[in-house]
């Protein structure tokens, strides 16, 4: 059994009619019902929103954590550090962690990657084009032809203030002229990590069945393949064989 968390900041969806359409029950409710559609028995999904104490991210609630999804764009600064640090401490110990979209400035994105993960931006409805770099990755299982396209997306363009990642497997072009890596992965630890980009919150793309697919694919990808692995560091007085 697959033990996953979907966390949300769930603001926009209570505070914002237009979101709030598109997103009646949030963000994190309709990621569950895509990864419920795919995964089937195989996974055990829960929710977290910053709004539930601890973030709902309590030790016991990541300690039984596989992997973990971010999402969350305004209220970032409000995750606590207490919160943040635990992530990080599980991601190194080897829960899977999948950000999305606007969650590449999040506080435990940012402390991950070690920069400012920050990029250039435009709200215009733009068609994207979401180009496969890396065909057979399994992130990209079931995803037939050489792009995927969204009709109508937020911008992110480049450069994204992001280390360079282990893998690349999407490149997305913009109507407007803008390219980005949308499809990263990265290890930190134990931890495997994947980016995505897509995912605004005015636009119904988490609804998209390819989008929902690399999604699905990826908690698969990010989930611990040998359970948690736990640190021992110490110093170690006694050589295993004399030293000449
Ligand atoms: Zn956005």
């Amino acid at each position: 059994m697959l033990h996953i968390t979907i966390w949300n900041e769930f603001l926009h969806e209570r505070t914002n009619p237009a979101v709030q359409a598109i997103y009646p029950d949030g963000i994190h409710i309709a990621l569950r019902d895509a990864l419920a559609t795919n995964l089937g028995d195989a996974a055990q999904l829960t929710c977290a929103t910053l709004q539930e104490p601890e973030h709902g991210l309590t030790s016991e609630r990541l300690a039984s954590t596989d992997v973990l999804l971010w999402w969350g764009h305004a209220e970032h600064e409000r995750v606590a550090d207490e919160v943040v640090e635990r992530v990080q401490r599980r991601v190194l110990e080897g829960m899977g962690l999948i950000v999305l979209h606007s969650g590449h400035g999040s506080k435990i994105f940012r402390r991950l990657m070690g920069t400012s993960c920050m990029l250039r931006w435009r709200e215009a409805a733009e068609r994207e084009r979401l180009w496969i770099t890396l065909p057979g990755h399994p992130i990209l299982r079931g995803i037939e032809g050489d792009f995927i396209e969204l009709p109508s997306t937020e911008m992110y363009g480049e450069h994204f203030d992001i280390p360079p990642p282990d893998e690349l497997l999407l490149i997305s072009w913009f109507e407007g002229g803008e390219v980005f890596r949308s499809g990263c992965t990265f290890q930190r630890g134990q931890g495997k990590i994947f980016y995505f980009r897509p995912g605004h919150e005015t636009y119904p793309i988490y609804y998209h069945p390819q989008v929902q697919r690399i999604i699905s694919n990826a908690v698969l990808w990010a989930k611990p393949e040998l359970g948690n692995f736990h640190f021992d560091a110490r110093h170690v007085p006694d050589p295993l064989s004399p030293i000449a």
